[in-house]
């Protein structure tokens, strides 16, 4: 894409698939070492192995929940073995249900808090020793946060948290030169099958016409990662083809 991140040290978390894979690849492809985490192994991880080993740098690909403290501790344990330090940290681990507000049991609030939240919170406390001047955290929040939608009052306050978590993040931590940002992807295709009525849905409401992809996303944090973006903290840049 044109942005060099040559000798990056990078977490993201959440790289199996979706989102996250097209970060992660889109870093690595940009000259970054990178670190990502899953919970759930399969032949899709393995495949992710295989394409990182082919691309230069030094990556790894861990199993780490990050909806639990002690996940975090250990993926943050890795970071700092093998890498020493971070410059570029990704909050990108996210998971979504679809539930009326009246059932919604506490339990899938705190699993949708713990993920999408919690998880950002407890991976940037325990990233600050090995964050330095230049740094560049970016939450992966969402479009909807500031829209809202039926049925997600939970996913959507998790996310309208990131943004609220971001900049408060970025005046804390602006006086060590450290950059926080939210990008906030609109309805973004991945492996999640979605029906024909759905997509056709999604991209009417587009300007572009077309939903997006994971390296429409990868594209905004490369630039949220790199020296471009050394004058933005605190900032949500949506990326949703212009809903
Ligand atoms: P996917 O479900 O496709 O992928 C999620 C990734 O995160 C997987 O690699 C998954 O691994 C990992 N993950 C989930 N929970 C955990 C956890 N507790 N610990 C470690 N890894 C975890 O999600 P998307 O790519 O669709 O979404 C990525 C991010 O983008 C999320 O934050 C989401 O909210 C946000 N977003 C997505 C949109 C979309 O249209 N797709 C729109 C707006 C925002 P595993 O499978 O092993 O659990």
């Amino acid at each position: 894409m044109g942005i060099s991140l040559t000798g990056k040290k990078v977490l993201v978390t959440g790289g199996s698939r979706g989102i996250g894979r097209g970060v992660v690849l889109a870093l690595a492809e940009a000259g970054a070492d990178v670190i990502t985490c899953y919970r759930e192994h399969g032949e899709h991880v393995d495949e992710l192995v295989r394409i990182l080993a082919d691309t230069p740098g030094e990556h790894h690909v861990v199993r780490a929940d990050v909806g639990t403290a002690e996940g975090v501790t250990a993926l943050l344990e890795e970071a700092r073995t093998r890498f020493g330090r971070l410059d570029v940290v990704v909050n990108n681990a996210g998971v979504i249900s679809h539930i009326p507000f009246a059932e919604l049991p506490l339990a899938e609030w705190h699993r949708v808090l713990d993920t999408n939240l919690t998880a950002s919170f407890l991976v940037v406390q325990g990233a600050l020793p090995l964050l330095g001047d230049g740094a560049s955290i970016v939450n992966i929040g969402s479009r909807v946060a500031t829209v809202g939608i039926p049925l997600r009052s939970h996913y959507t306050a998790a996310k309208a948290g990131t943004v609220g978590l971001t900049r408060s993040l970025a005046k804390e931590l602006g006086g060590r030169g450290i950059r926080v940002n939210t990008v906030a992807p609109g309805v973004i295709a991945t492996e999640k099958e979605l029906s024909p009525e759905i997509i056709a849905r999604y991209e009417g409401m587009t300007a572009l016409r077309r939903l997006g992809r994971p390296e429409d996303i990868a594209g905004a944090v490369l630039y949220l990662s790199s020296d471009l973006a050394r004058y933005v903290t605190g900032e949500t840049i949506n990326v949703d083809g212009g809903i």
